[in-house]
């Protein structure tokens, strides 16, 4: 074991065995051994690649988005512009430059970022020289007012609780000590869950997950969109409607064990659209596909625009990148994406109707 294993083992064998969710807190948020406290996860050096790193064209349609729904709310003095988890700051950096000519969009602009690695923070004021952001531990020390927030892939690294249908009801899956004490082990635990009245009828051995810290920041944003008037746009992989156990574990983009070598390997779980957008308790507007989304955001023309000043190797790259961003069997469909927006709100561009 390593030593955020070891501290974890320490821990159970003190309280007993901890849910997995607790688990996934410590392996990727421990203020000194978390993944996310660590060195650079992102990139083709690190664990997997996002949307925005694969080309600009993401960030800059995302960019006009933001840009639009600015001036849907009647473009106010001062909007926050909020990125939950921005990584490496790509995504902010393409689509502030896209945005530039838009007047007055700017000016109005107040840049927060939700961000807990240091090292990420840092090139994120690289991407960004001429702005200034405020980072932030999490979302609520954001201050209030209008606000616009992205998150793209965000929620998948939010704890989530597991569970499995048993003969005597739902049972929750929990992370315990081997009895040599040598290694984390999953064991369910013997009583039926308390979380129950929250899981789905289904047959035995069936798996389900649960993601509070989701709906809890579903909530929060609901919440301030309503108060103060904005947007928010959630990007991730995942499902529409409840699944069962995804919790995955990825080491230099390969799969890994979920319990091995805390603190080095990337967790993740697929989101939960629905409950996300039922726990939002503002408007909401799709999940769509991230292929459908990007296509009426008018990704195709922007990869052309983009090919007619390139070289012809150049020209490879954006259609490859193209295809990664939209095709259904790459990013195009397990990738969607969910708006929330303020209550008396039209559905924005890239979404046909209300959930
Ligand atoms: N949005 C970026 C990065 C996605 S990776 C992109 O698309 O490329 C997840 C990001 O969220 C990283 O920047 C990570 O450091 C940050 N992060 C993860 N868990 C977090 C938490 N609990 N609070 C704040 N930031 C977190």
């Amino acid at each position: 074991m390593n030593e955020l294993g070891r501290l974890i083992a320490h821990r159970i064998a003190l309280t007993g065995p901890i849910a997995v969710s607790d688990f996934m807190s410590e392996a990727l948020g421990h203020p000194r051994l978390g993944y996310y406290r660590r060195a650079a996860p992102l990139g083709a050096a690190g664990d997997f690649i996002t949307a925005p790193e694969i080309s600009q064209m993401f960030g800059e349609l995302l960019g006009a988005w933001l840009a639009e729904r600015w001036q849907a709310m009647e473009s106010p003095d001062l909007v926050r512009l909020v990125e939950l988890g921005p990584g490496r700051g790509s995504l902010m950096a393409d689509a502030l430059r896209a945005t530039q000519a838009v007047p007055g969009f700017h000016a109005a602009l107040d840049l927060h970022f939700v961000e807990i690695n240091r090292g990420l923070r840092a090139a994120q004021q690289a991407a960004l020289p001429t702005f200034k952001p405020t980072w932030h531990e999490r979302l609520e020390t954001v201050p209030a007012g209008p606000t616009l927030l992205i998150a793209n892939e965000f929620f998948d690294a939010l704890p989530v609780r597991q569970f499995e249908k048993t003969g005597r009801g739902w049972a929750e899956r929990m992370v315990g000590v081997s009895d040599d004490g040598k290694a984390l082990i999953f064991a369910l635990a013997p009583g039926v869950t308390p979380f129950s009245s929250l899981l789905p009828d289904a047959k035995e051995g069936a798996q389900a997950e649960l993601c509070e810290a989701g709906c809890a920041l579903a909530a929060a944003i609901g919440a301030r969109v309503r108060q103060h008037g904005g947007w928010a746009l959630i990007i991730d992989y995942g499902y529409n409607r409840g699944h069962g156990a995804s919790l995955q574990a990825v080491r230099s983009h390969r799969g890994a064990g979920i319990l091995d070598h805390p603190g080095e390997t990337d967790l993740s779980a697929h989101v939960d659209f629905s409950s996300l957008a039922a726990s939002a308790g503002a408007r909401t507007f799709g999940p769509v596909g991230q292929g459908e989304f990007l296509r009426r955001l008018g990704i195709l023309q922007r990869a052309d625009a983009l090919k007619a000043r390139a070289t012809s190797e150049q020209r490879l790259t954006i259609d490859r990148a193209l295809q990664r961003l939209i095709a259904a069997d790459q990013m195009g469909t397990l990738f969607r994406v969910l708006a929330v927006g303020d209550d008396t709100s039209a559905a924005p561009t890239g979404f046909s109707d209300a959930l």
